[in-house]
C-alpha cells in the first residue's frame, strides 16, 4: 500500500473507503489483461489496488486506463523517484544506456514497440528503464524472440561501450537477462544444434529439491563445458548484431538521449518521430 506523507489520518480513511468502493464496484478495464501479462493474482490485486489509490486520490470512483497505466509502472517496475539526485554524468550515461535498449525494441520485430523510456531513477533501484507496449499473453515463446530479448538486454551495455568508451555496472541486470535467456535456451528447450534437443537440467530445480548439485547433475565436465561454450556463442552472436543496428542508427541515439536528456520520459509518439525524421519542438502529444 501507499505511504500517505499528509499525516491526516482523515483524508487516509476517505481514500481508503474510496478504494474498497472501487475495487468493489463493477468497474470494467479494458486493457486489464494485455497490460498485465504475466502477472500472478496477487501482482493483479495490487496493480488493482495501486489504480484504486490513484483514482480515490482525484476523487473519482472509477479507474481510468491513465492510472493502470501508472500503476502498471509502479508495481511492475517500481515507484519513481523524482526526488533522487543524479549528477549530469550519470544522467547522460543512463540516457544512452536506455536509448541503447530502446533502438533495439524498435528495429526487431518480434519485440517492441517501444511504450516509455524513462531516466527517472525506479524505487526498484533501476538508474532509467524501457519498458515495451505491454504483449500479449501468448503461449510460446519463439527461438527468433528469445534471440531478440537477448538483443534489446545487450543494447544498453553497447551504447555505453559506443558512446564513452568506458561501461558501468549498471547493466548487470541486463546481463543476468541475457545469460538467463540463453541458458535456457540450450539447456531447456532444445535450441542448441551442437547440445540437442536434450533438457540439461537447470540449476533451479535442483536447488529447489535441495539436493547436491554436483551429484543431481546428469551430466559430465565435457557437456557442461559445452554448455556454457553454446551460451557464449550465442551472446556473442546477439552481441555483434545489437551492436551493429545501434551503430547503424548511431543519429537516433545521439537524439534520442539529448530528447531524454532534456524531459526524462518520453513515449511512445515521441520516440517514433526521431525514425521518420518528422522533429517537432512541440510539448507532443504524451
Ligand atoms: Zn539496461
Amino acid at each position: 500500500m501507499e505511504r500517505y506523507d499528509d499525516g491526516f489520518a482523515e483524508e487516509r480513511q476517505r481514500i481508503e473507503r474510496l478504494v474498497e468502493e472501487i475495487i468493489a464496484g463493477e468497474h470494467k478495464i479494458d486493457k486489464l489483461p494485455n497490460s498485465s501479462a504475466g502477472f500472478t493474482g496477487a501482482d493483479l490485486e495490487n496493480l488493482l489496488n495501486e489504480a484504486a489509490i490513484l483514482a480515490a486520490k482525484q476523487s473519482r470512483r472509477y479507474i481510468l486506463q491513465a492510472d493502470i497505466d501508472q500503476a502498471f509502472v509502479k508495481v511492475g517496475i517500481g515507484a519513481e523517484k523524482k526526488s533522487k539526485v543524479i549528477s549530469e554524468k550519470e544522467k547522460k550515461i543512463t540516457a544512452y544506456h536506455e536509448t541503447g535498449h530502446a533502438i533495439l525494441f524498435h528495429e526487431l520485430p518480434d519485440v517492441g514497440p517501444v511504450h516509455t523510456i524513462s531516466i527517472i531513477p525506479t524505487g526498484m533501484g533501476a538508474a532509467g528503464y524501457t519498458m515495451p507496449l505491454p504483449e500479449k499473453d501468448e503461449m510460446f515463446n519463439t527461438k527468433s524472440k528469445m534471440l531478440e530479448t537477448i538483443m534489446v538486454s545487450l543494447g544498453g551495455r553497447i551504447a555505453e561501450e559506443i558512446i564513452f568508451g568506458d561501461v558501468t555496472t549498471g547493466a548487470s541486470q541486463d546481463i543476468k537477462q541475457a545469460s538467463a535467456i540463453a541458458r535456457a535456451m540450450v539447456t531447456q528447450y532444445g535450441m542448441s544444434e551442437k547440445l540437442g534437443m536434450i533438457n540439461y537440467g537447470s540449476d533451479d530445480d535442483e536447488v529447489f529439491i535441495g539436493r547436491d548439485l554436483a551429484h543431481t547433475r546428469s551430466y559430465g565436465e565435457r557437456v557442461a563445458s559445452d554448455i556454457d561454450s553454446e551460451v557464449k556463442r550465442i551472446i556473442d552472436e546477439c552481441y555483434a548484431k545489437a551492436k551493429q543496428i545501434i551503430l547503424e542508427h548511431e543519429d537516433i541515439l545521439h537524439k534520442c538521449s539529448a530528447l531524454l536528456i532534456e524531459k526524462e520520459k518520453i513515449g511512445q509518439a515521441e520516440f517514433d518521430r526521431l525514425f521518420t525524421g518528422a522533429e517537432e519542438k512541440s510539448a507532443a502529444t504524451e
